[in-house]
């Protein structure tokens, strides 16, 4: 389907253009046309798909006629990556129409948002602590507005964000559009959404499958040659860039000073890291001067950083889940990638559960010439807390819950 099927105003034509857009994605062809009716939408929706593009264009659509200079149209989101990123395809797609998009998240100086929202600004994409921060000192209004989408709904939940996440819909009109979109469903995400949409369409995209462009291997490894084995994983492949998932912020710093030492070019990106910094990686990452990333899955999420070649888990996530999402990182919108994952007998049943998804064993790799043999080494008291798997979170999400995945309620 191509997008002059929509109708939507010519004036977009231009920003679908710009993008590069020539066929709308099947997310897009479903949810356009609902969203332009002005139906509440449900969509679950694989990374990756074209989902931002999905409502962004619909919002665009509605607020090309009406009133500027005020928030209309109000997008929430859990992480500030995800914002900008957000942002960003607002800006592209609005090329021609003079529409204002500005983002509001917490970790950098509240000034540029404040002038922003003094300038005149009709689409607000926010996080919620800072927006509600912003809100209640009379900075943002939201009165107005017309069109909210609760983007992430299932990781906003992991993190803790679901009470601000209410104050905010008490603080738009009862009388607007809503789509919530959730890779997940747990009973917490289910509930708001019966509060806050209203017979929503939905659309479901066949999640929990990874995407087919991306080849998975196994590495059984000792947890003690991790490291080892991962340098020599990068020394034999040709990647072009690779995202390397870890369990802890800890472990993702020491990972990547190791391969720094190595001679790669690499960067990391956690939530301990300064809003700044956390930019300044991302960038570099994307524009190719870091090579390797390594990441917490604060980045699993919705990130949409082109070509990369490789994903590589060194740490297996804690659900099938978090898995899709990491991979999801690579083999976007019909590139091919890798997944490599290094497994130790503790995974064994996430592996299981891979497979049942997949509906396919996935293939183990052991490196012929890396020597598996050298034993465990004695461990101190000081290094038995950290090289252990950590126990799981407990479920009570803290407001700023640091990037920790939280279990997910079936
Ligand atoms: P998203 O799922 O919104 O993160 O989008 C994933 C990627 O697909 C982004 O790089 C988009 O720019 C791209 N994309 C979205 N819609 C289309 C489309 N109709 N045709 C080609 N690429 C698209």
């Amino acid at each position: 389907m191509n997008f002059e099927q929509f109708n939507l105003d010519s004036r977009l034509m231009h920003g679908i253009k710009n993008a590069g857009y020539e066929a709308a994605t099947p997310i897009q062809e479903a949810a356009i046309p609902a969203a332009m009716r002005g139906r509440d939408v449900i969509g679950t929706a694989q990374t990756g798909t074209g989902k931002t593009a999905a409502f962004i264009l619909p919002i665009l659509n509605k607020l090309i006629n009406g009133p500027r200079g005020m928030p209309r149209a109000l997008i929430v989101t859990p992480t500030r990556e995800l914002a900008e990123q957000i942002h960003q395809v607002a800006k592209m797609l609005s090329v021609g129409t003079k529409i204002r998009s500005t983002t509001i998240y917490g970790g950098v100086t509240a000034s540029r948002q404040i002038k922003a929202l003094k300038d005149g600004v009709e689409i607000l994409v926010a996080c919620p602590g800072r927006l509600l921060d912003l809100v209640n000192q009379r900075h943002a209004k939201l009165d107005r507005i017309e069109v909210l989408v609760l983007d992430e709904a299932d990781r906003m939940f992991d993190m803790g964000f679901l009470p601000d996440v209410r104050r905010i819909i008490k603080a738009v009109p009862a009388k607007r559009q809503t789509m919530l979109f959730s890779a997940t469903f747990p009973a917490e995400v289910e509930q708001l959404a019966a509060q806050s949409l209203v017979e929503p369409q939905k659309i479901a995209m066949g999640i929990s499958k990874p995407a087919h462009t991306v080849t998975h291997a196994l590495y059984p490894v000792p947890q003690h040659l991790k490291s080892g084995l991962l340098l020599k994983i990068l020394k034999q492949t040709d990647t072009n860039s690779v995202l390397i998932f870890t369990r802890t912020k800890h472990r993702a710093d020491k990972i990547a000073r190791q391969i720094a030492h190595a001679g790669h070019k690499v960067t990391s990106l956690h939530s301990n890291r300064s809003q700044g910094q956390r930019q300044n990686a991302l960038n570099g990452f994307k524009s190719g001067h870091f090579h390797i990333m390594v990441a917490t899955d604060i980045a699993a999420r919705g990130l949409d950083i082109e070509s990369i070649s490789h994903v590589i888990n060194f740490d297996m996530p804690d659900t099938a889940d978090a898995y899709i999402h990491r991979i999801g990182r690579t083999g976007r919108a019909q590139r091919t990638g890798d997944a490599f994952t290094l497994v130790t007998p503790d995974d064994d049943d996430m592996i299981r559960k891979l497979e049942r998804i997949m509906k396919e064993p996935i293939k183990k790799i052991t490196l012929e010439d890396f020597d598996y043999s050298p034993p465990a080494p004695p461990r101190s008291a000081h290094d038995r807390g950290r090289g252990a798997r950590p126990p799981r979170p407990a479920p009570t999400p803290k407001r700023f819950g640091k990037n920790r995945l939280a279990p997910r309620r079936k």
